[in-house]
């Protein structure tokens, strides 16, 4: 049932730190922990619509800054929406835009009141600002707009880092100021300070006194490592508030995701499935297979037995290496889908597991199932 007043999260039961809920938006519910495929520019790269749905993915990402520059954010809004130009009636989380025109965007200008920088499609002029983001994301119909930050790059000292956090929190009190709440729609905040504690603590105060429907953890899995990474949330995420959603941006391997949950995050949001699924890298239930590989020209078996997704059900690895040594559209196409399957799959184990009390077992059964490998010559 969609929500009276802004989107919210409940909470349904814990297991350590890990917790299972329930987000319910003006698009849909949607069980946390959650992991969005990323549509990019309108589409979940060489999937329909119909077939991320049949995943089990409820909610999907879609990027501001590609969407912006084409189709243009009031064409889409004449289109009727991300939602009706893409035919997804489900949730749709967008980001900011500020870190894609950071690592995408030739002739960047970053300013204290927002960055301007040039379309690396045709070299036109555009810019961001705290208002101009929450506006086009609402022009898009975001379900959940993300706040406008500088995601701080990696390595920088204490003082970049902080100038940098302290910026990204004056921004974050404008972008609130620009959203109109709507009923089920939400705003989220994000968290910087880098690797600095200190910082992290100052900005997850600032947030929580603004005050957001989410909050996100940015500047993350940008090259820190992941003991560093786990370090960083065991001492952020429980500074949270406890009430709303806590969102991993840009996480992750199957590995980092356990992890993550384990140490209290419910959403997450990669490009791994769907570009691993182009360069025929595949994600199972027996590790990462590289479907390249010429031990892969005369297996006749199923990619991934225990999965149900077309590819699994229908065809063979050898059928798969096949395609992809032609560069066939289909293989891309084919591992897409079971990719985004065994991630969608995945996050209901994790759900299963935080529900029986049995997260950590479940882990470590995950763990050892993926470094045994599978028994191919
Ligand atoms: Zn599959």
């Amino acid at each position: 049932m969609s929500p009276a007043g802004p989107l919210a999260w409940s909470l349904e039961s814990t297991d350590g730190a890990a917790r299972l809920g329930r987000l319910a938006t003006a698009h849909g519910e949607v069980e946390t922990p959650v992991f969005m495929p990323v549509g990019t520019a309108g589409t979940v790269k060489a999937m329909t619509a119909d077939a991320v749905r049949s995943t089990g993915a409820r909610l999907i990402l879609g990027n501001t800054y590609h969407l912006m520059l084409r189709p243009g954010a009031e064409r889409v809004a004449r289109l009727g929406g991300l939602h009706r130009m893409a035919d997804w009636p489900g949730p749709i989380l967008t980001d900011s835009g500020g870190f894609q025109v950071m690592s995408l965007a030739p002739l960047r200008k970053l300013d204290a009141d927002g960055v301007t920088f040039r379309s690396h499609v045709d070299g036109s002029e555009h810019r961001l600002t705290p208002e101009i983001s929450t506006a086009i994301q609402h022009q898009l119909d975001a379900t959940i707009t993300m706040a406008f930050d500088e995601c701080t790059p990696f390595p920088a000292t204490e003082e970049q880092t902080r100038d940098s956090m302290a910026m990204s929190m004056r921004w974050a009190a404008r972008c609130r100021a620009a959203f109109a709440p709507r009923p089920g729609y939400g705003q989220f905040g994000i968290v910087q300070g880098g690797v600095f504690q200190d910082l992290r603590d100052r900005s997850v105060d600032a947030l929580a006194a603004i005050g957001f429907e989410g909050y996100a953890v940015g500047g993350l899995a940008v090259g820190e490592g992941q003991p560093t990474m786990y370090a960083v949330l065991e001492a952020t995420v429980p500074r949270l508030p406890t009430d709303r959603p806590r969102y991993l941006m840009g996480v992750g391997t199957p590995d980092d995701i356990l992890g993550s949950v384990a140490r209290g995050i419910d959403m997450f949001d990669c490009v791994i499935p769907t570009r691993a699924g182009r360069t025929a890298r595949a994600y199972t239930r027996r590790g990462v297979f590289n479907l390249r590989n010429a031990r892969f020209a005369d297996d006749d078996r199923p990619l991934d037995p225990g999965c149900a997704c077309p590819l699994c059900t229908r065809h063979t690895r050898a059928y798969l290496h096949h395609l992809f040594r032609c560069t066939e559209m289909l293989g891309p196409m084919l591992l897409t889908w079971h990719n985004i399957q065994y991630y969608q799959d995945f996050m209901r184990g994790i759900r299963e597991a935080i529900r029986a009390g049995r997260l950590a077992q479940h882990a470590a059964a995950q763990r050892a199932t993926w470094q045994e490998g599978d028994d191919s010559p």
